[in-house]
């Protein structure tokens, strides 16, 4: 089970030629071009998802601001709403590969929920997903209208995040307002480490190429009242997380992270082989593929 998985993960960050050909492998190669893409820019845009979420934190610690309720809860949202604000409809677009991942993750995690998830600092994951929709199709129901559609969400609910996501927008706006300044320039230090192995190596060069941490910096970089020298560093930790360190002033976002949203997409394209191909008609992709549903509500 493992070998097949790893084999997914391996044909979504490099060439698809460079699979030998073993059975396992074989599978692998059924992976289309598309697919390799798709996966990749999921891994991409999940990264830059959590890459928000930790800079929500950051902000926090950095301006010791006040957070009514949970900060996880906050910072998701914070990470909504800028990346729904954003002018870039490819930003708009990253957060429909975020909900996907909260929902891929939730699937994957055949036990449910256990005691020591209901105690944790963290929604349910499936909880987060469906918070990351209300967001989306609250801050713009027009544009994710197909998406909300294929996982039914009722249209009471939509209502009610058009309130749920302009007061998150405002209340966040509003606490940042007074730490914004006109001009204001940020030095961030980004860097990639070394993986120290091949397979997460490859996640690296991939979010290196997409610019994922930079995009922190870039935004970050301007306008906020915040003192020069906030690391940002992707690096291997042994674990798939990311997480924000006030005392070192550093953003960290594991490669372990990345390789295991491969592994969620890879295994999805896996399981739903059939269905795509199904729908696999030039015409209409285009279309699709701004809204494209990766994963539909169990029935
Ligand atoms: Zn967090």
């Amino acid at each position: 089970m493992k070998s097949l998985k790893s084999a997914w993960v391996a044909a979504l960050v490099m060439c698809m030629a460079m699979l030998s050909m073993s059975s396992v492998q074989l599978k692998a190669e059924e992976l289309t071009e598309e697919q390799v893409q798709e996966g990749q820019q999921f891994v991409i845009n999940n990264a830059i998802f959590i890459l928000f979420h930790e800079a929500g934190h950051m902000l926090v610690s950095e301006f010791n601001l006040p957070v009514l309720g949970r900060e996880e809860d906050a910072v998701d949202a914070l990470s909504a709403v800028l990346l729904l604000g954003a002018e870039d409809e490819e930003l708009n677009t990253t957060m429909q590969d975020a909900a996907d991942g909260w929902f891929l993750l939730d699937e994957a995690n055949e036990d449910g929920p256990q005691e020591d998830d209901f105690m944790g600092t963290h929604g349910l994951d499936r909880q987060r997903a469906y918070a990351i929709v209300c967001m989306m199709t609250g801050a713009n129901a027009e544009f994710f209208k197909v998406f909300a559609d294929s996982l039914e969400f009722p249209e009471e609910r939509r209502q009610e995040c058009v309130y749920e996501y302009q007061k998150a927008r405002d209340s966040w706006m509003s606490l940042l307002a007074a730490n914004m300044k006109e001009g204001a320039k940020t030095r961030f230090d980004v860097s990639y480490e070394p993986a120290g192995n091949e397979d997460l190596q490859g996640f690296a060069d991939l979010l290196k190429s997409a610019g994922a941490l930079e995009t922190i910096a870039t935004v970050f970089g301007e306008g906020y009242d915040l003192k020069d020298g906030i690391k940002i560093t992707g690096k291997s930790c042994g674990v798939e997380n990311a997480f924000w360190d006030p005392e070192a002033r550093e953003i960290t976002y594991c490669y372990e992270m990345a390789a295991f949203h491969a592994d969620l997409i890879a295994t999805w394209f896996a399981n739903n082989q059939g269905t795509e191909e199904a729908t696999g008609d030039d015409a209409t992709s285009e279309d699709t593929d701004a809204t494209a549903v990766k994963v539909k509500k169990k029935e």
